[in-house]
């Protein structure tokens, strides 16, 4: 479905593993002086004078993503994206990263090219050095595991256990587009499969296409949180839905939470698409994942100082009872909520 923009086909054992690793990685500049070494020494070596929070994601092909819908370059700047979030979500600034891969002979240097054209693009725009890596090959497949190291202050850092009865829940920008970008991705890969020759119009689902397939880690939030003086009292980001991030929080802090259907918030396109495919808006907001928003509590008397801010919304608040999350709905019936999130490991079960 996806064009080759690539047709030339060099192999990598051409190159070797060193010239390869070269090649891929020689535009790469150093940007924060906390990076003392960086590529070509048996170790890179940072020198941080704070905390330093570190994060790892491996991402699996044909577990994680599907090359026949996922472009190499886009899958490289998810692959940064998600790590990013995960330090953001700590309240810190992600600085450096390490990017191993394992690939098969069935992908030619050009491949990998259009991958880390894809990690240098994400490295440019937020800010981060690539300090180092490891290149391997693999029996089948492509593996991408990248770790994020990131700085804070002490003080500054949030974790998931802070949550306290009566704090508001809030969270960035909207959820459920990136589930739904992948199930049009998915009918179109069967129609593609039956007809190779269709030309699908999927601009109507350009939102949601992109927030599967470039995602953007929520840089903007600790940043906005800082400015106005709120700091969370508790943070995760939404990478496996909206209800198995909340239990998580109210599992880790000991408390419960109330969130309202009607304050969840969804794109136009979410709502459309939801009708198309005859599922129900809330379910897929709840149980979607890889959104990668942020999920946070802050104290009731920060409430005025984000109120007014349209890139964040209150949708619920935290109560005493312990790992129970109940959702209010639109026509004012509570129902509880069990994690359903998206779970790679239950997918691979069943296959
Ligand atoms: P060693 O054998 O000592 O582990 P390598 O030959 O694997 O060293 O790597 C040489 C240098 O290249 C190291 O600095 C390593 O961090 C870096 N490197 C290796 N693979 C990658 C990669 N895929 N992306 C970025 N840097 C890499
Ligand atoms: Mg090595």
């Amino acid at each position: 479905m996806i064009e080759d923009k690539n047709p030339s086909r060099t192999s990598i054992s051409d190159l070797g593993e060193f010239g390869l690793i070269d090649h891929l990685t020689k535009n790469f500049k150093i940007k924060h002086s906390s990076t003392v070494k960086s590529i070509g020494d048996d170790a890179a070596v940072i020198s941080f004078e704070n905390e330093c929070v570190i994060t790892t994601d491996l991402m699996v092909e044909g577990v994680h993503f599907d090359l026949s819908y996922m472009p190499l370059k886009h899958l490289g700047y998810k692959a940064v994206m998600v790590n990013l979030s995960d330090v953001y979500a700590m309240n810190a600034t992600p600085k450096q990263i390490t990017v191993s891969i394992a690939v098969s002979n069935r992908f030619p240097l050009e491949a990998l090219e259009d991958l880390y054209e894809g990690i240098e693009t994400a490295a440019k725009i937020y800010n981060i050095d690539v300090i180092g890596g490891d290149t391997t090959s693999s029996n089948k497949g492509l593996f991408i595991s990248i770790t994020a190291l990131g700085h804070a202050l002490k003080e500054d850092i949030v974790y998931r256990d802070g949550a306290q009865d009566n704090d508001l829940i809030v969270l960035s920008g909207d959820i459920g587009a990136a589930y739904l970008g992948l199930q049009v991705l998915e009918r179109e890969k069967q129609v593609f499969k039956v007809n190779p020759q269709s030309q699908p119009d999927l601009s109507h689902y350009s939102y949601i296409i992109e927030r599967q397939l470039k995602p953007e880690a929520r840089k903007d939030i600790p940043e906005l949180l800082k400015q106005l003086e709120v700091k969370p009292t508790s943070m995760i980001d939404i990478s496996d839905g909206l209800s198995s991030e909340i239990l998580h929080l109210c599992k880790h802090s000991k408390v419960g939470a109330v969130i309202y259907e009607e304050k969840i918030p969804l794109d136009p396109t979410v709502i459309s698409t939801c009708e198309e495919f005859n599922m129900d808006s809330t379910t897929i907001a709840l149980n979607g994942g890889e959104d990668y928003e942020l999920l946070f509590t802050i104290k009731q008397e920060d409430y005025s100082k984000i109120k007014a801010n349209p890139n964040i919304n209150v949708i619920g608040h935290i109560t005493q009872e312990k790992e129970v999350v109940h959702l209010i709905t639109r026509g004012n019936t509570k129902v509880e909520i069990t994690a359903q999130g998206w779970n790679s490991l239950h997918k691979n079960k069943e296959n």
